[in-house]
């Protein structure tokens, strides 16, 4: 499997490069606000982007998202994050920030499954740190945005957040297998298993 991350802002936001063996494809995952470092990256690997997913609508990890998708890319992101595309502060984002004019925008909801890049990737919906977080889960890995990290977890205390939907997902997060790699959306990579031992905030739900 191709594999690789890089942070490129003050936010420490993890954009994430991945494809499965036997494809040229990958599948760009929360392009932060390097588009032509991705694209480099891509190209030295022998890889081609076919899709954009954003694991929810922050500007940190849709920052890029316009240029990175250009005329070709689809960009998935879930139907209750789409506003923060074009109009952050009705969305409840606390912030304006410039529209993206993502041209191919594809919104998902919870039990969609996108095949990209040789994965079966399932959508688990999981709110709280925003109405349209997501997770992103294969059988090798899943995607946990902003929902968990490793020691830590989102907050919930942004305008649009929902403390009582987090406790939720976070819960559903725990349902997933203990060997399953954990690609968040900040920080180092983690397990769900290890998380589920050592991280303070999982402890009691
Ligand atoms: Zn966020």
């Amino acid at each position: 499997m191709y594999l690789d991350a890089f942070s490129d802002n003050s936010f420490e936001t993890n954009c994430w490069l991945i494809g499965a063996d036997g494809t040229d494809d990958a599948v760009v995952v929360d392009p932060g606000f390097s588009p032509e470092r991705v694209r480099a990256l891509l190209a030295a690997a022998g890889r081609t982007p076919v899709a954009v997913l954003a694991t929810h609508g922050h500007f940190d990890h849709i920052g890029a998202a316009a240029e990175m998708c250009g005329d070709d890319l689809p960009l998935y992101i879930h139907e209750a994050d789409v506003l923060a595309l074009s109009d952050p502060e009705a969305w409840g984002a606390g912030y304006e920030a410039p529209p993206v004019p993502v041209k191919d925008v594809r919104t998902v909801v919870d039990g969609d499954v996108l095949a990209f890049a040789g994965f079966r990737i399932e959508v688990m919906h999981t709110p709280g740190h925003t109405p349209g977080s997501v997770c992103y889960r294969t059988d090798g890995w899943v995607l946990s945005g902003d929902l968990v990290f490793a020691g830590a977890i989102g907050r919930s205390d942004f305008p649009n957040s929902d403390p009582a939907a987090m406790r939720l997902s976070l819960r559903r997060f725990l349902t997933l297998p203990d060997e399953l790699p954990v690609l968040p959306g900040h920080g180092p990579r983690t397990t769900v298993g290890r998380e589920r031992l050592r991280n303070p905030f999982l402890v009691g739900l």
